[in-house]
């Protein structure tokens, strides 16, 4: 593409061109800079190499494959800079680590993600750096445990198994007011969606091994944010941390990208479809996904999202172990795995005790839920394997 070219672009031309002026020898596609570090004629261009931006060094710091992805998914995401890790986790880390020391609070949607929160409770603590966990739906709760030493407010809406809304306009105004830094899992609704930062957070955060990479192929993360922030965090945390991505991976992440708007409203149509049909099935008792109206978030989610990803929740009239296992054992297509937005449909059990019950006031028994994530398959395939599944359940 030209440069005079590189004018507004929706999200789905970005996912084509942004960050891929230069054509290397002309090859339409990027190469791929799988070298660890980069050479120079000289000694004085060696020694002159780090004052231009577009020379590059080792690949722990920068790479050019690498760049095309940090670029691209800034722009996706109305930051200024993003910087990509090994993992979501890599990105999560560090971004918590550059911002809290020893003696600071921080505060935490309790239905985060559980590695964010093991590492908050298991390790930051052992720092010195004290977590509360917070119901996220419920600002007052949010701003009742500020405390004066509290640095940073940690967000993910929608939040893990049920899909939780959190007010984001008001929660980044209470953390404003304070001077309190928001950092936001966005890797749900991803870009596509949902853009925190229209309403102020200041750093987003995304495991692109979920919809980013989306071909269930990579293990990647990234954080997003303001051009100051990245570069102080990239050179007071990331590099030295050396949770920094592998070229390999950008490279696949940058093919990814590609269809990823594409990749996003076919999850969504087949989710909202499943979501439908489970929610009038006479064996299912409830079903959790934000673009239901029945969602006790919808209301939220429809301000602040432009639509909702793959990901549902459901529970049996019979919630016991035994049949819901034999749902998902019976489901034909859906594969059983952790993680989520591949191409692939996905359900896992998971018991609803282990993390934020809905039903907690209602029994002390035991009772199991599905967790779905839906793939780029048939949907009438889907239903077809989820009817026949349910057919043979209490
Ligand atoms: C999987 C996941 C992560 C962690 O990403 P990894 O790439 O596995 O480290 C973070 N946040 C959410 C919401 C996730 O589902």
């Amino acid at each position: 593409m030209k440069k005079s070219e590189n004018q507004k672009m929706e999200f789905e031309t970005l996912l084509q061109h942004f960050a891929e002026e230069e054509k290397v020898h002309h090859a339409v596609v990027q190469p791929l800079f799988q070298n660890s570090l980069f050479v120079y004629k000289t000694a004085e261009e060696f020694v002159d190499r780090l004052k231009d931006r577009n020379r590059w060094d080792y690949s722990r710091v920068a790479n050019p494959t690498i760049d095309i992805a940090e670029r691209k998914i800034a722009q996706l995401e109305k930051t200024d800079r993003a910087r990509l890790f090994s993992s979501g986790m890599g990105a999560i880390t560090a971004v918590i680590m550059f911002l809290t020391k020893s003696g600071d609070h921080v505060i935490c949607t309790d239905s985060a993600y559980g590695p964010t929160k093991i590492f908050l409770q298991d390790i930051l603590s052992a720092y010195n750096v004290e977590t509360s966990f917070v119901d996220g739906r419920d600002v007052n709760a949010i701003e009742q445990a500020i405390k004066p030493n509290t640095v940073m407010i940690y967000m993910e809406s929608p939040g893990s198994m049920y899909f939780y809304i959190q007010d984001i306009a008001s929660i980044v105004s209470l953390a404003k007011s304070r001077d309190i830094t928001t950092v936001f899992d966005n890797s749900n609704a991803t870009p596509f969606y949902q853009n925190p930062t229209e309403f102020g957070v200041d750093f987003v955060i995304h495991t692109v091994t979920k919809y980013l990479g989306g071909h269930s192929d990579i293990v990647a993360g990234v954080a997003c944010g303001r051009d100051e922030q990245i570069s102080l965090m990239e050179a007071e945390i990331a590099v030295t941390m050396g949770a920094n991505a592998d070229p390999f991976a950008a490279w696949l992440l940058n093919r990814s990208l590609r269809t990823l708007a594409i990749r996003m409203e076919r999850h969504s149509q087949s989710a909202f479809v499943v979501a439908k049909y489970l929610e009038s099935h006479p064996k299912v008792a409830k079903v959790f996904y934000p673009w239901l109206a029945s969602h006790e978030g919808h209301e939220l989610a429809k301000k602040q999202m432009r639509g909702a990803s793959g990901l549902l929740s459901f529970v049996l009239k019979d919630d016991s172990k035994q049949n819901t296992f034999q749902v998902i054992n019976n489901l034909r297509i859906f594969q059983i795995g952790v993680s989520w937005g591949g191409y692939e449909s996905l359900a896992i059990p998971f018991a609803t005790s282990g993390v934020i019950n809905p039903f907690a006031s209602e029994s002390t028994e035991e009772r199991w839920a599905i967790r779905c994530s839906i793939g780029l398959e048939n949907v009438n395939d889907l239903l077809n394997a989820l009817d026949d599944a349910l057919k043979q359940a209490k």
